[in-house]
């Protein structure tokens, strides 16, 4: 069955009457109007996807005009079985029925931890926290506290949270934290072994995702021979492995991106996808990161919420049930062939990169991301949800119809968007 917004007038404006009340309202309460957030709409171009999003069923989400949309973004990764899955949110209800954050430990938390590791070969203990953010920080601070040192390795461009060291730009940081961190590029297995070299003794960890896939590029894999070099460089200079799994972890491999990577990591940050929704991430580590964790500081006054560890082991445990990765890969592939044949029937130049249930799209040539936006516009004024500089995130609840109407409404935006020579003879 059709949802009524594909009955929408294309022509409309993407933000209705309410949202362009919330905006002019946000002036007032938000830090210039907006936040440099992925999940604001300013990041895609105000205009281009709805501004405000007030709720989700499955795969859809309702704007605060009352559009409904097939999401393509699943709030940037969180949803990974479907927004409000009656299974986690019936759980979710009891546990916050009893109660959320107590005084001292509650024994979800060693349930969870135990639910966590057991599931997770190499990884024998775990720590709690809110945000993705949260659990890279302390992931690195426990490698400087492991070893002794105090360099990271990140790649260029990778984001890896906003502890003020690892953020990849942006205002505020003090150049300390900056030069605490050395960064090199993708897939360069040869500069891996220089800053190596050059910063073995006081090297602490290596900071990875499973994958480059970052706003406004492609997304590449890495090579073999990168991928040995990292573990040459860790067993050369003793530097701990830390493997950001927060946005990629469930998309890429059901048993973590670890293994599809082919690395067997000191420590792994899970967030995002783990709470399907609910606030949660937490902190793997191996059994000789033990000691160097223990003499932390760490305290966060929500870490020991009781209602998302129960939400994230009930996500979990549906998604292995339900073999929720080969559901998101094969509604991934069907949208990918859908999209692709539809790009090149109407003569658009595309690539698309990516995980199956993490796709990226791009137009080939689209520097100033102009046809990209008026491509996305297109979409969203017929009910589709797709960015035009993040990657896109399926879910489980992303099924063969949702998949076909969403490649209908691309095909649309496609024929609706035009190709940048008519462009140029436009502006000519
Ligand atoms: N690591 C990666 C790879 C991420 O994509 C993000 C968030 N986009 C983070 C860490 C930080 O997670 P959070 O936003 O939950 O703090």
């Amino acid at each position: 069955m059709k949802s009524s917004h594909s009955t929408d007038d294309p022509r409309r404006d993407v933000d209705g009457p309410n949202a362009r009340e919330l905006w002019k309202r946000s002036e007032r309460v938000l830090p210039g109007g907006g936040i440099f957030l992925t999940r604001s709409a300013e990041f895609a171009g105000r205009g281009v996807l709805p501004g405000f999003i007030d709720s989700g069923e499955g795969c859809r989400v309702t704007d605060a005009d009352g559009h409904s949309y097939i999401d393509f973004l699943c709030a940037n990764g969180p949803i990974l079985l479907g927004y409000r899955h009656p299974e986690v949110e019936e759980v979710a209800r009891a546990q916050a029925a009893v109660c959320d954050s107590a005084s001292l430990y509650p024994s979800a938390l060693i349930e969870f931890a135990e639910f966590i590791t057991d599931r997770t070969p190499g990884m024998d203990w775990a720590i709690t926290a809110k945000n993705g953010s949260d659990v890279v920080a302390l992931a690195c601070r426990a490698a400087r506290s492991a070893t002794g040192r105090s360099k990271i390795i990140q790649f260029v461009n990778a984001y890896h949270g906003f502890a003020p060291e690892l953020v990849p730009f942006g205002g505020g940081v003090p150049a300390e934290h900056r030069a605490s961190v050395v960064r090199v590029p993708w897939n360069d297995a040869e500069g891996l072994a220089r800053a190596a070299e050059e910063h073995g003794k006081d090297l602490a960890a290596i900071v990875l995702n499973p994958i480059d896939q970052n706003p406004f590029h492609d997304t590449v894999d890495p090579d073999a021979g990168f991928v040995a070099a990292i573990d040459d460089v860790r067993k050369r200079t003793g530097a701990r492995v830390v493997f950001d799994d927060v946005r990629h972890g469930f998309r890429i491999h059901p048993g973590g991106s670890q293994v599809a990577v082919g690395i067997q990591p000191d420590f792994i940050c899970l967030g995002k996808g783990l709470g399907n929704g609910h606030a949660i991430s937490v902190l793997l580590g191996s059994d000789d990161m033990r000691e160097g964790t223990r003499r932390l500081m760490f305290t966060a006054t929500f870490c020991f919420g009781m209602v998302s560890m129960r939400a994230a082991q009930k996500t979990v445990e549906i998604y292995d049930r339900d073999r929720i990765f080969e559901t998101m890969s094969r509604s991934g592939r069907r949208l990918g062939e859908g999209i692709v044949a539809a790009a090149a029937k109407t003569g658009h130049r595309i690539s698309w990169t990516g995980p199956a249930a993490m796709p990226t799209l791009r137009f080939v040539g689209d520097d100033d991301l102009a046809i990209g936006k008026r491509w996305s516009t297109e979409a969203a004024r017929r009910g589709a949800i797709f960015h035009p500089c993040l990657n896109w995130f399926l879910n489980g609840a992303h099924d063969d119809d949702a998949i076909d109407e969403a490649v209908e409404i691309a095909t649309a935006a496609f024929e609706a968007t035009p190709l940048p020579e008519a462009r140029d003879n436009q502006d000519a």
